[in-house]
C-alpha cells in the first residue's frame, strides 16, 4: 500500500470536497487562457490545466507551445489566483514545467515510462509538489497502482491518480472510462483519484453525464476539458466544453455532490 495524499499538505485533494481542474488541452495563447481562467475563478473552480508539451498521436499535430505555454498558464494562473497543473513528457523538461507548475501531469502515455516516474519522483522528493498520475490506455489497475510506487517510493506521497478511459473493442466513445476504478482503486490503496472525463468520451455532449457519474461514484476530483472557442481549439476541440458549457456542468454537477455530501471545489 502507498502512503496517502490525504490528510497531507496536498492542494489538489481535500477532504469532502470534489476538485475540479479545467482549461484547454493545449495552451493556445494569452487571450485564451486569460478567458478560461476567468471562467473557472468566477465558477469556483481552484485548478487551471492547459499542455504546453503535447504527447500528439501524430508527429505532424500542434505538439505545444513548450516554455512559451508554461508562462502563459502561470500567468492566467496567478491573474485570477489559481494552481496550474501541465504534462511533462520529457525528463529534460522537468526542471522547467517544475518551475512553472503548480502540479506535474503525467500522461497516459508515459505510464509505463519508469525512467521518468522516477525522475519526476526524484525531483518531487522534497517540495512534495503533488503528481498527477493518469492510468496507461492499457493497463490493469494493478500495473497503474505499482507504477505509481516509482513516484512515492521517492518520498512524495502527494501522487494523484487519474482515471482517463481505456482501450476496449468499444468505438461509440474515444476510449471506455473504467467508473469502477474508482472504489477499486480506494479499495486497495490510499491514493485520492479523480477522473478525466473528457479523454474517454472526446464528444463534450457526453461529458456532463460522465461528470455525474464521478461525482457519485466518489471521485475524489473531475478533469475537464474547457475553451472559449472548441471548433478553433488546436486539440480536443470535439471533447472540449465552451465556457457556458462549463458553468452549465458546475449548476448541474451542484445537486449531485450535495446528495453525495460532498463540495465543489
Ligand atoms: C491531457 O490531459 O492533455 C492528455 C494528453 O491526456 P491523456 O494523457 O489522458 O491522453
Ligand atoms: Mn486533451
Amino acid at each position: 500500500m502507498t502512503e496517502s495524499g490525504a490528510g497531507t499538505a496536498n492542494p489538489v485533494v481535500r477532504d469532502g470536497d470534489v476538485t475540479i481542474i479545467s482549461g484547454p488541452c493545449s495552451v493556445e495563447s494569452r487571450e485564451q487562457m486569460m478567458q478560461v481562467a476567468e471562467a473557472c475563478a468566477s465558477l469556483g473552480i481552484r485548478v487551471l490545466r492547459g499542455g504546453a508539451y503535447k504527447p500528439r498521436t501524430s508527429p505532424y499535430s500542434f505538439q505545444g507551445m513548450e516554455e512559451e505555454g508554461l508562462r502563459l498558464l502561470r500567468d492566467a494562473a496567478d491573474a485570477y489566483g489559481l494552481l496550474c497543473i501541465t504534462e511533462v513528457v520529457d525528463s529534460e523538461d522537468i526542471p522547467v514545467v517544475d518551475a512553472y507548475a503548480d502540479i506535474l501531469q503525467i500522461g497516459t502515455r508515459n505510464m509505463a515510462n519508469f525512467a521518468l516516474l522516477k525522475k519526476i519522483g526524484a525531483a518531487t522528493a522534497e517540495s512534495h509538489k503533488p503528481v498527477l498520475f493518469k492510468r496507461g490506455m492499457a493497463a490493469t489497475i494493478e500495473e497503474w497502482l505499482a507504477a505509481s510506487e516509482y513516484n512515492t517510493m521517492q518520498g512524495n506521497p502527494n501522487v494523484v491518480l487519474c482515471e482517463r478511459g481505456i482501450r476496449t473493442f468499444e468505438t461509440a466513445t474515444r476510449f471506455t472510462l473504467d467508473i469502477t476504478a474508482v472504489p477499486v482503486v480506494k479499495k486497495l490503496s490510499r491514493l485520492p483519484i479523480v477522473i478525466d472525463a473528457s479523454h474517454p468520451t472526446g464528444q463534450a455532449d457526453l461529458v456532463p453525464s460522465v461528470c455525474r457519474a464521478a461525482v457519485a461514484v466518489g471521485a475524489d476530483g473531475i478533469m475537464v476539458e474547457s475553451h472559449p472557442d472548441p471548433r478553433a481549439a488546436l486539440c480536443d476541440g470535439p471533447q472540449s466544453l465552451d465556457l457556458e458549457g462549463l458553468r452549465n456542468l458546475m449548476v448541474e454537477l451542484q445537486p449531485v455532490a450535495e446528495a453525495v455530501g460532498r463540495r465543489l471545489a
